[in-house]
């Protein structure tokens, strides 16, 4: 069911939680909201739902496929709900839980109940669950639960799927899992999908589509791939990754910022450039292009990559460097060791540092 939102808005009082905004999705798709804490993801999402009424602007209306759901209650919107706080009923099984809304339902649509029972017996299997059919909520570990919740959500064959921040409560670990999972089981049932999360990589991995969103608004909606790319300006491009920032002032083509130095094919003036964890070298010498003098503050040799902090005295907050482990290893790195970063790329936003928000985003590491 491909849904369509046209000058959806919302205020609380005073207060603009969802500036007017048009959205496309497309039957079959998977779309991630991203954005940090307050930027109107929840908002979005229950509008969507018809938990919330958007305000009333002109034009404004929801589609699902053909049919208009812009004033239509939220029962009858065939949607089906994941929140990462939508506890399970306590006091009732497992099997009891996903086959609640079934047997709920008018006569005249309840299934029999036979039929309820193999339904939410095949629901069951498909989240891995089948023999903890008898099991209390309470004997289940998280991502369990939140598998319950997902096979609650989808007994009633909704045609929409809409997630707030499902994981969010979970460990790292079973987190990552959850989402391989979610994917398949959106591939295999062929649903279309609005999940919301503010953890960058979770929207990068999962989504068909990520639609970023700050303040009310959205800044982009894109592939995974284009908005790392592409981002269409700074606000996307910090969120989506580790940034470095070198202020400095540019003359014949040389920045300067206290004794470090770096070639630029720019024009006088003062420049802030942003740089990538991951576009930036390491090395024992300075290049004719990058004098950079850094100092390793920091080390940590976990995982893929190996994530250097670099303090140095014309750096107002230190940087970050990932570098891989045969290069870490190459290097010897170690505290306190004085190297020189060499930047691969470097990115600029020029025309936004005077239109930045009021009110700023939140940090993110
Ligand atoms: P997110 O899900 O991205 O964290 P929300 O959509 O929950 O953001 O909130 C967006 C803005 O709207 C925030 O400033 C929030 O405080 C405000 N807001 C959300 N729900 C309500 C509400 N029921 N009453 C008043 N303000 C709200
Ligand atoms: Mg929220």
């Amino acid at each position: 069911m491909s849904i369509r939102l046209q000058n959806i808005g919302k205020h609380f009082g005073k207060t603009q939680a969802l500036e007017p905004v048009d959205l496309d999705i497309t039957e079959g798709e998977l779309v991630g909201l991203l954005g940090p804490s307050g930027s109107g993801k929840t908002t979005l999402l229950r509008i969507i739902a018809g938990l919330e009424t958007a305000d009333r602007e002109p034009g404004g209306r929801i589609l699902f496929g053909e049919r208009d759901v812009t004033h239509l209650h939220v029962r009858d919107r065939r949607i089906g709900f994941v929140f990462q706080h939508y506890a399970l009923f306590r006091h009732m099984t497992v099997f009891d839980n996903v086959a609640f809304g079934l047997t709920v339902l008018p006569r005249k649509q309840r299934p029999s109940s036979g039929e309820i029972r193999s339904r939410v017996h095949r629901l069951l299997e498909m989240v891995k669950l089948e023999h903890m059919a008898q099991r209390y909520p309470a004997q289940l570990s998280g991502g369990q639960q939140q598998r319950v919740s997902l096979a609650r959500a989808l007994a009633l064959r909704p045609d929409v799927l809409l997630l707030d921040e499902p994981f969010g409560a979970l460990d790292a670990k079973v987190r990552q899992e959850l989402r391989r999972w979610l994917r398949h089981l959106h591939d295999e049932l062929n649903f279309t999908s609005l999940f919301v999360t503010h953890d960058q990589e979770e929207a990068l991995e999962l989504s068909d589509r990520v639609v970023v969103m700050s303040n009310g608004r959205i800044e982009q909606i894109d592939t995974p791939d284009k908005l790392y790319r592409h981002p269409a300006n700074r606000f996307v491009f910090e969120f989506l990754g580790d940034v470095n920032h070198l202020e400095g002032t540019v003359r014949d083509g040389v920045l300067t910022c206290g004794d470090a130095r770096l070639a630029v094919d720019l024009a006088d003036g003062p420049e802030e450039l942003l740089l990538r964890s991951h576009e930036l070298e390491l090395a024992e010498s300075p290049s004719p292009e990058a004098q950079l003098p850094v100092t390793v503050a920091a080390i940590s040799p976990v995982g893929a990559e190996v994530r250097v902090e670099l303090e140095a005295d014309w750096l107002g907050e230190p940087w970050l460097a990932t570098v891989n482990h045969a290069n870490y290893e190459r290097l010897a790195l170690t505290r306190g060791a004085r190297l020189y970063a060499l930047p691969r790329r470097w990115h600029r936003f020029p025309a936004e540092r005077v239109k930045q928000p009021s009110r700023a985003p939140e940090p993110v590491s």
